[in-house]
């Protein structure tokens, strides 16, 4: 038998063949979260007028150039929103306040607290320049300046940008339509408490979850029994609707485990059949009509793993996001860890910044059944090869699937 590929290898193969789906235009109101198709330039400048970032007064420079301190005759007041009505000549000054328009002739800003005033007069203690506590026109942007990339995630900073610029609608990537297949005879529908021999389908509410988080829209297909025909039938029909499957049970080598053969009767060229990983190995990939379907194992924690190591990257290239792979960082564990083993593990926990940098705290918990592990879990940590057991304080290579 051929030894299997590594995670990161796999990662790559597929992503190889992986295309951002169709756009589309959304407002932006309504656009959180959304994947840019297109870049965005400037239209407008910001500030679109000289203003003063400071409650204080506009005067001339020139004024304080002079014997100092020196007093001025207040002419208006300008509260943001307005408009100034006066031009500022030698001797005089305007009450100015945060976010108002420089009035015509001034060039320079006081803060109010830098000065002695009266409603009639302000005096001036040092010489100020040109220029100075201005924000000139323009000065954060620019007309033609890039504002944003295609790939960026419209986040707070994007969609204010845009609103600013009077930008109220954006071309993004659609959300890629995932099926979510649970295989298994064993598994029930619903949270009533199961049959005897029976267990609730997990999965499907996991990975829906998981998708909805990624950015995609997941469609449930329902769940196969252990049967050849019935998986491939299901299988068949999502690859032709959807952009990605994603299936979970039946993997492994058992006489249950029919996944692998109904993707090929389902007209799937299969790309990779395990991965050398723990947990989470035990998984198939194939592509029809570059459609990947990714079935998993039914093992929760082990098909969360590989989901997260190898399909989410996959995934991200669908939406449209600039970086497909997960970030990774250098962590140190923030408590020991005692398993190594013969096959690269990824443990999974919580990657957190302490006063010492980062830190990745591993679930307690790292059995292939337990889900609850996963719960708060946002990176997944790796034991090389052959490793033994970590203690604290090692420093591991750690990759972020948090959001
Ligand atoms: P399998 O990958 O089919 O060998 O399943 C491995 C383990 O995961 C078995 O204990 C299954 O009962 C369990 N399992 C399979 N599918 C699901 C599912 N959709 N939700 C929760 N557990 C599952
Ligand atoms: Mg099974």
């Amino acid at each position: 038998m051929t030894k299997p590929m590594d995670w990161r290898s796999v990662r790559d193969l597929l992503l190889e063949r992986a295309v951002p789906v169709s756009t589309e235009t959304v407002s932006v109101d309504n656009a959180a979260g959304r994947i840019l198709a297109a870049p965005t330039a400037a239209v407008r400048e910001v500030p679109p007028f000289d203003r003063s970032p400071y409650d204080g007064y506009a005067f001339r420079s020139a004024d304080t150039a002079g014997e100092l301190p020196v007093t001025l005759t207040i002419l208006e007041e300008v509260p943001a929103g307005a408009v100034p009505t006066q031009t500022v000549t030698p001797g005089t000054a305007v009450k100015i306040l945060t976010g108002a328009p420089i009035p015509p002739g001034a060039d320079a800003v006081s803060k109010f607290e830098e000065t002695d005033f009266t409603p009639e007069t302000v005096t001036l203690k040092r010489a100020y320049q040109p220029g100075e506590n201005l924000i000139y026109r323009g000065e954060d942007v620019y007309v033609g300046m890039g504002l944003t990339h295609a790939g960026q995630v419209v986040d707070a900073g994007v969609a204010g940008a845009l609103w600013s610029q009077g930008i109220d609608s954006v071309l993004v990537y659609r959300r890629p339509r995932v099926a979510v297949i649970s295989t298994g005879s064993e598994l029930e529908e619903g949270t009533g408490f199961p049959t005897e021999g029976r267990i609730p389908n997990s999965n499907r509410l996991a990975f829906e979850t998981a998708l909805k988080l990624a950015g995609a829209e997941p469609i449930y297909y329902g769940t196969p029994r252990d049967d050849c025909a019935a998986i491939a039938e299901l299988l068949e029909r999502a690859l032709g609707e959807c952009d990605m499957v994603l299936t979970t049970g039946g993997v492994s080598v058992g006489d249950y485990d029919l996944t692998p053969a109904a993707l090929e009767r389902a007209g799937a060229e299969i790309a990779v059949r395990n991965i050398g990983l723990k947990p989470g190995g035990k998984c198939c990939f194939g592509w029809k009509n570059g459609r990947l379907a990714a079935c998993l194992s039914g093992n929760p924690a082990s098909a969360l793993t590989c989901f997260y190591a190898v399909s989410l990257p996959v995934l991200r290239r669908l939406c449209g996001r600039e970086r497909a792979a997960l970030p990774e960082v250098s962590a140190r564990l923030g408590a020991d860890f005692k398993k190594g083993g013969k096959q690269t593990r990824l443990v999974r926990g919580h990657l957190s910044v302490d006063e010492h940098g980062l830190v990745f705290y591993p679930a307690a918990q790292q059995g292939n059944g337990a889900l609850h592990t996963l719960a708060g879990a946002n990176a997944l940590a790796e034991i090389p090869v052959g490793a033994g057991p970590q203690s604290a304080g090692t420093v591991l290579r750690v990759s972020y699937f948090g959001i």
